[in-house]
């Protein structure tokens, strides 16, 4: 059997090749290989069948070069430049009868690959696999058929197995794997289009409601504005409230665009102190509305250093969960601690809490418990902010007890300021 063993060997070294390749395109995380990048794999592959072919008698060549010209005829469409490349290479072994035999054999073969190429690829990967075989099948066939015209081998049992066997197995396989990572491949792709797809909904239909209902709000309210004998008073209300309407939509909207680029813009220095008065500010009439009592303890010192506008934006949706975690009024409580290398900022509500399922799932996109009231979006913002400012979070909570928010930064020192 010494045909069959050195077949084996060949097909075990096509394998490992395969395997390389295989490895080489997961990491680059490219499948998609052109047809350059083909050629030169298949030829190594052709190269090495050609290496470690056996010979029966000094014309005859034992390999399964044929494997990787079909693979590359049928899955590549460079059948004609792989058939060129074996019967090249086999001119260097001699001009002889063996070598016409080879261009009998592989000139026809590109061609018929060449044109089948583009129907090939219309095929249903099952079909696809079962034609490969069979073409194998029967070149194989027709190699038996010509070996035993032009040089019938000793071991007539050992040969012909060998070229019956090895070959459409060795196709098999290949094209097994090849069907079977392409698939792969294809759901990946899909399940990442889906998704995508999936957040541009979901997006759309939030921004549309959150954006919505506070400018039909507003607009309502300009339409008042426009009554002729409407006491002072009573405008300078409205336009408080059209004002709060555009700003919540405004608010809607810088959410959005900070979860698409949470990067920081600007980086200065931030007063922790200053900033957090403002948000404070213009939390205000929200906390007075809710009957939620401030209570503000800030030491003196302690910049951090990031973007101020987000810093406000990540602290206003902060501070505006826990009022809207006291829909019955209570006390919130802001404090910041200072030490040598950070600054802790803690926001403390005595609202409703949160079980330790909903703090797991705090800053999931779209996870709200507010039902049509929460987008859902306002935690994962503050979780990228934070991230971007080196910072980290710490969420305590309790059910009806109320929840407690950590801070931790990183603090400022500035290069003119030397201790
Ligand atoms: P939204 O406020 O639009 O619901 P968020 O991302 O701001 O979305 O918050 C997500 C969820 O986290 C809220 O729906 C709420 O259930 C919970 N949550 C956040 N902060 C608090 C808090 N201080 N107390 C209780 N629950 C909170
Ligand atoms: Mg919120």
């Amino acid at each position: 059997m010494e045909i069959t063993k050195h077949l084996f060997f060949n097909l075990s070294l096509l394998i490992v090749i395969l395997f390389v390749v295989l490895v080489w395109a997961e990491k680059s995380s490219k499948f998609r290989f052109s047809k350059g990048c083909s050629f030169v794999w298949l030829l190594f592959m052709i190269w090495i069948c050609f290496q470690f072919s056996y010979q029966t008698s000094p014309h005859y060549f034992f390999d399964l070069r044929l494997i990787p010209v079909i693979i590359g005829g049928l899955y590549a469409g460079i059948g004609l430049a792989l058939a060129g490349t074996v019967i090249l290479m086999r001119s260097f072994y001699g001009i002889e009868p063996g070598f016409y035999s080879n261009i009998l054999l592989y000139l026809p073969l590109g061609i018929i690959l060449w044109k089948l190429y583009p129907w090939f690829w219309k095929q249903v990967p099952r079909k696809r696999i079962r034609f490969s075989v069979i073409i194998t099948l029967i070149l194989s066939v027709l190699t038996v058929i010509v070996m035993e015209i032009s040089a019938p081998p000793q071991n007539r049992f050992d040969a012909w197995f060998a070229y019956l066997m090895i070959p459409p197995l060795g196709v098999f396989m290949i094209t097994y794997v090849f069907e079977f990572a392409k698939r792969n491949l294809d759901m990946r792709e899909n399940l990442v289009r889906t998704e995508k797809l999936e957040a541009v909904e979901q997006m759309g239909a939030a921004i549309s409601h959150e954006i919505r209902n506070p400018l039909t709000a507003a607009i309502g309210f300009v339409q008042l504005l426009q009554e002729q004998r409407l006491p002072p008073r009573k405008r300078v209300e409205y336009l408080n409230i059209v004002k709060a309407e555009l700003e919540s939509a405004e608010q809607v909207i810088q959410n959005y665009l900070t979860f698409s680029k949470p990067s920081l813009d600007k980086i200065e220095e931030i007063n922790v102190k200053k900033e957090l008065m403002q948000v404070l500010n213009i939390l205000k009439p929200t906390a007075n509305q809710n009957s939620v009592e401030i209570n503000a303890h800030f030491s003196l010192l302690g910049s951090i250093k990031g973007d101020r506008q987000k810093f406000h934006q990540c602290f206003l949706n902060v501070i505006k969960n826990s009022i809207e975690a006291m829909p019955r009024g209570g006390q919130l409580y802001i404090e910041t601690h200072y030490s040598s290398s950070q600054i802790i900022i803690e926001i403390k509500d005595t609202g409703v809490g949160m079980t330790s399922e909903q703090i797991q799932r705090l800053g999931e996109p779209y996870y709200s418990t507010k039902g049509s009231k929460g987008t859902g979006l306002g935690m994962m913002v503050v979780f990228s902010i934070v991230r971007a400012m080196d910072g980290n979070v710490r969420v305590k909570s309790e059910v009806d007890k109320g929840t407690v928010f950590s801070f931790t930064f990183p603090i400022f020192k500035s290069e003119i300021h030397k201790d």
